[in-house]
Order: C-alpha cells, then structure tokens, then sequence
C-alpha cells in the first residue's frame, strides 16, 4: 500500500556558534498505513531533530537544508506555515517523553483536552465535553467525569501521560509521532502505556512514528525498524528480521550491551565510544571510530546502502563484501 509518509534525503542542520551541526544527514525512510515505524539509536543521533522537521517545529538555530517530507501526496516542506498548522494535530500529532512539563499547570486536564479540540475540530460547548469525556474513556482515564475538573498535580506520570496522549488524538491524527513516550515512566506503566498505543493505533487506524533508545519498545511495537547513528539510517530492517539478524556492527552491539531488563535504561550507554562529531563531512563510515570490523576501506570511503534482502538494508561495507562473496577483510584495531 502507498506510504502515509515518505521522507526523502532529510537533512536538518542546526547551527552553533560558526559551525552547523548536521544533525540530520541524508535520511530517507517511509512510514506504512497502520504500521508503527520505530527508530532506534542513541541520544543526539538525530531521532528527535527528525520528528521536529516532519512537525517543522525545530527550534531557532535548526533548519531544514534540503530533501522531501510528503504526507500522502503533500510536500510538507513546501506547504506555507498557515497550511503547516492545520496539518499539526489533525493529520500529524506528537507526544513527547516529559508529560509535565507539556501541561499546563493552572488549567483543568479537561479544558486542556477541549482547547485541543477547539483547535482542530468545530466541535464547541456540550458536545466538546462529551468528546473530551469520551477521549478520557479513551484513554483509559477512569471516573472522567471526575478527572475532567482535576490538574495535572492531581495525576501521576502515566496517568499525565495519557491525558497527553488524548490531546493528541482530539483532532484525529493519521501519523502519530511518539517520542521516547515512556522513558520517564516506570516498568509497569510504562508496559500499559504502550498497550494503549497499541490499542489505539488498531482501533483508529493510524500509523506511528515510535522513537526511543530502547530495544525492549522496539520489540513490543514497532513493525519496521530504522536504525539511527551520527545524523543517518545505517540499518533498516522488518522488526523480526531486525531481531533475528540484526547486520550492522552498530546494531549488533546494541543488542550486545543488553544487561537485562531491569537495567534497560542504560543499555545504548555502554558502548565505548562516542558519537563523533556532525560539524562536517563524513569522510568514511561515521562508525568506524567505534567498530570492532573497521579496515582501511571504512576509514576512507562512506558505505552506500546494501539490499539483505525482505526489506533488509544496511549501510555497512562488510555487507557488500558478504554479498560480493567475499571474505571479510582482517580486523585492525586503531
Ligand atoms: Fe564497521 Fe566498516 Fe561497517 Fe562502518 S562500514 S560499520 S566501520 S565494518
Ligand atoms: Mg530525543
């Protein structure tokens, strides 16, 4: 079936002091109808600049240098700022990790979800409040009529989150971008905001953008999966291909530095080494500074995309060697 949304060679620079940030460089991806999209990879590999550009919400210093962000047809990039605000919240919502500090803190949790509604639909007056009532039930809120009058100090995490969650449905999105939804949240919740995504996203048929760090998310939700690292896509996988043979060495250590459950959060923190620096050109691969399989080839020529096969690509020399029947080259450690 067509895309919802097609992304075409996105970069996003951001500047700072004399030199750009290429936060975003060079990435291309499509999001199915109905299908939860997940992209993977550490903090400041550019998810959330991604997410920002698709919304053109970026903050002062970004800007979009190039590329295309079609939604169904319609170049996001080219729209007018005007055309680009009916597009947020009725065909593209977003939530974001912090719920706090998204609400506002001196108006009704109820009030908050019907101005929503005054901004993307013509509901008003009984019938806003009985969608807000209805959107509650929605979302799991229970005693609505109740939590309607209620501030946000009055609720925890996960049920602030929720509330969140119903303003971003009040205008009934196609695409909704979630953004490390639960990564404040503790386990348990965590688990039952997620199945209320999940929930949702069947009964309104809406795709999802899901970033997060988290591989133990990405293997709950997401049906595609778009690796992240220095800026581009280096892996692109169907989730359970992704999870039976993950390729790229990135990936592969992502899976590697699982110390189990518990201790999740901390997974992507334990690979040594650090993100290099986006302030200009690649000149090799951006991994090579970290890889265990780097040679000479890695540190001198950027690798180009590689078909796995089944929706299976990958930016990784030694994919092109394996599909060339070579053998992979000796390892040099720098
Ligand atoms: Fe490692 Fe080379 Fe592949 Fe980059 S291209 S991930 S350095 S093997
Ligand atoms: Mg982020």
């Amino acid at each position: 079936s067509q895309p919802i949304l097609q992304i075409e060679n996105l970069k996003t620079w951001l500047a700072s002091g004399k030199a750009n940030v290429r936060a975003v460089d060079g990435v291309s991806f499509a999001i199915g109808r109905n299908e939860t999209f997940a992209l993977l990879g550490e903090s400041g590999c550019g998810k959330s600049m991604t997410a920002l550009s698709i919304m053109r919400l970026l903050p002062d210093a970004g800007r979009i240098q190039s590329g295309s962000i079609n939604l169904e047809g319609q170049d996001l990039l080219a729209l007018p700022e005007v055309a680009m605000r009916t597009v947020r919240g009725k065909r593209i919502s977003m939530i974001f990790q912090e719920p706090m500090t998204s609400l506002n803190p001196v108006m009704s949790i109820g009030k908050q979800i019907e101005e929503s509604l005054f901004c993307h639909t013509s509901l008003r007056g009984k019938a806003a409040r009985n969608r807000v009532l209805e959107l509650l039930r929605a979302v799991g809120i229970p005693d609505e009529t109740q939590r309607y009058g209620e501030y946000p100090f009055q609720m925890s995490g996960g049920m602030k989150q929720r509330v969140m969650i119903a303003m971003a449905l009040a205008g009934e999105p196609d695409l909704l971008i979630a953004d490390e939804p639960t990564t404040a949240l503790d386990v348990t919740i965590q688990a039952q905001v997620l199945d209320l995504l999940r929930e949702l996203q069947q009964q309104r048929n809406m795709s999802i953008l899901l970033i997060t760090h988290d591989l133990g998310v990405v293997s709950e939700m997401a049906h595609q999966v778009a690796v992240m690292y220095a800026g581009e896509i280096v892996e692109l996988a169907p989730k359970s291909q992704f999870f039976s043979s993950p390729f790229h060495p990135y990936s592969r250590k992502l899976f590697a530095s699982l110390p189990g459950r518990e201790k999740r959060e901390q997974s992507l923190a334990i690979i040594k080494g650090s993100v290099p620096p986006l302030t200009q050109e690649f000149v090799g691969c951006r991994f090579a500074s970290r890889c265990d399989y780097a040679w000479e080839l890695c540190h001198s020529t950027s690798p180009e995309w590689t078909v796995l096969g089944n929706g299976h690509s990958v930016r990784c020399h030694l994919a092109e060697k394996a599909n060339a029947g070579e053998e992979r080259p000796p390892i040099i450690q720098p």
